[in-house]
């Protein structure tokens, strides 16, 4: 069986120092596929010395050197594309497509990182002043399991982009995609100590993060509660924060759409990634007088989501990615049947002939009200709450009253008037008409969906300190 390795220390691979140990599962068939070795509190104040020591050399770094070293992590993804992929699947049970744009996209987010750098103001005037932008110091970076590629390149690119050393702490729950994207930076020959990975249980590692106040910027990809957390120990020693957690996102059909369109694209919003996607249009409005319509073709459309093997088909969704999904999904599937509302497709258990793995049935809910559990609470799973309303005032009042505020998805026959709309919509992006991915505008969320961007320019400032010089 392989072994997959946690520790990435000053410039090489070692045996960890920590000795607790897992056997990582494929949800394909819940077969046992590695072995990993937990990095402890010991692994991570080596890492944190190392990236501390490397950092007075590589904040000094020019723009120019810096863009040579994105690009050479940049070409390392690409030449490792196949095993990612094949990783992404086998350990996380990505459908192949999907598995193949998300490791494309963490490859090309370290060029968006050279873009952002060709226009930069490291140094502007602001009235009588210089003021300078600086590297932050030594940033810890926490990622989740279900973006393990995406999630990793977007705040290494900017960290090293901004001048910082890292000390990285991937989801111990894909650590075979994080072992990947690591051998990549590895081999991309950067100065040793500029990026440091500790792969191991988060609370452990985290203490030893929190204790350090050589670390200075937190920026943490994952559920809210445990970005709330992090959040309140970070003040102990006021590192920065950068959190990008939960959601519940609304989409809006509104009455003059296409239904035609609208619908398969509400369909994909809340099953892409297999439902286990932060911005997963979850709660889709329908307008009360076009509720059969929409019921209609939901029927029809979903067919088309078929679920499988990635390794056998281009099936639309594979399974979720572990035994824990899997029961929380059957949980929530229960939950929406308990509180009264109508299952329109799929429902409990496995779909047929898929029995071995962690294989969920795409599930959608109607007669749902907003204030149901299914309309309330992240599942994280491909389980859509459709909710009627009559006036479009309505439809936005429920749409913000949710402790979420990441995504927001608009289908409208007049873009002018959803742009409108989208302006009251408490959420950090509003796709109108689309599905489309714009990887160099911010991406973040309002409320409880995180503090802080991603992406671009507004992105790069996150691991930035700001100095005005008077002189
Ligand atoms: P998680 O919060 O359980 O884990 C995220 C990271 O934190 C992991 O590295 C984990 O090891 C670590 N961690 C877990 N418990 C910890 C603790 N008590 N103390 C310190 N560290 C701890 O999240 P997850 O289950 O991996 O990911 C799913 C969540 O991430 C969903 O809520 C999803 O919406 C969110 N997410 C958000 C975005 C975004 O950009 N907003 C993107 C992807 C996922």
């Amino acid at each position: 069986m392989k072994t997959v390795k946690s520790v990435y220390v000053n410039g090489k691979f070692s045996t960890p120092h920590g000795t607790a140990s897992t056997t990582v599962i494929s949800p394909l068939n819940g077969q046992a596929i590695a072995e990993i070795t937990y990095a402890d509190q010991v692994d991570t104040m080596h890492a944190i010395r190392a990236a501390a020591d490397a950092l007075p050399a590589y904040s000094k770094t020019t723009v120019e050197q810096r863009s040579a070293y994105l690009k050479a992590i940049h070409d390392e993804i690409l030449k490792r594309i196949d095993d990612l992929v094949n990783a992404t699947i086998v350990e996380y049970g990505a459908a192949r497509e999907r598995a193949r744009w998300a490791n494309v996209i963490a490859a090309t987010t370290f060029l968006d990182g050279i873009k952002v750098l060709e226009n930069y103001p490291f140094t502007i005037r602001v009235n009588e002043s210089t003021v300078i932008k600086e590297p932050v110091g030594v940033a810890a970076l926490f990622t989740p399991w279900n973006a393990t590629a995406g999630a990793i390149a977007l705040k290494v690119a900017a960290a090293l982009a901004a001048g910082c050393t890292i000390v990285l702490k991937p989801s111990e729950f894909c650590p075979w995609q994080a072992e990947i994207i690591m051998e990549c930076i590895d081999a991309a020959g950067l100065p040793a100590g500029v990026v440091n990975m500790v792969n191991g249980s988060g609370e452990v590692i985290t203490e030893a993060i929190m204790a350090s106040p050589e670390v200075t910027k937190i920026s943490f990809t994952g559920s809210t509660i445990v970005g709330k957390i992090l959040a309140k120990r970070a003040v102990d020693t006021m590192k920065r924060v950068t959190l990008e957690l939960g959601g519940k996102s609304a989409n809006i059909i509104l009455a003059d759409a296409d239904l035609q369109t609208a619908v398969p694209m509400a369909l994909q919003a809340a099953f892409m990634n297999n439902g286990q996607a932060c911005i997963a249009g979850s709660r889709l409005f329908v307008p009360a007088s076009k509720l059969e319509e929409v019921k209609q073709l939901l029927v029809t459309a979903a067919e088309n989501f078929t679920v499988g093997d990635p390794r056998e088909g281009d099936y639309k969704l594979g399974p979720l990615a572990n035994k824990r999904q899997f029961e929380r999904i059957q949980q929530y599937i229960q939950i929406g049947l308990d509180e009264g509302a109508e299952l329109l497709v799929g429902g409990p258990g496995h779909p047929e002939g898929l029995s071995e793995g962690y294989y969920v049935r795409p599930t959608v809910f109607t007669g749902v009200s907003n204030d149901m559990r299914i309309a309330r609470e992240e599942i994280f799973g491909p389980v859509l709450s459709v909710i009627s309303y009559n006036a479009e005032q309505e439809a936005i009042e429920m749409a913000n009253d949710s402790e979420y505020g990441l995504m927001a998805y608009i289908s409208s026959g007049d873009p002018a008037h959803a742009k409108e709309l989208a302006k009251e919509l408490k959420t950090g992006r509003v796709l109108i008409n689309t599905l489309k991915h714009d990887s160099m505008a911010p991406f973040g969320g309002y409320k409880s969906s995180g503090i802080g961007r991603e992406n671009g320019g507004i992105g790069l400032e996150e691991f930035l300190e700001i100095k005005t010089l008077i002189s």
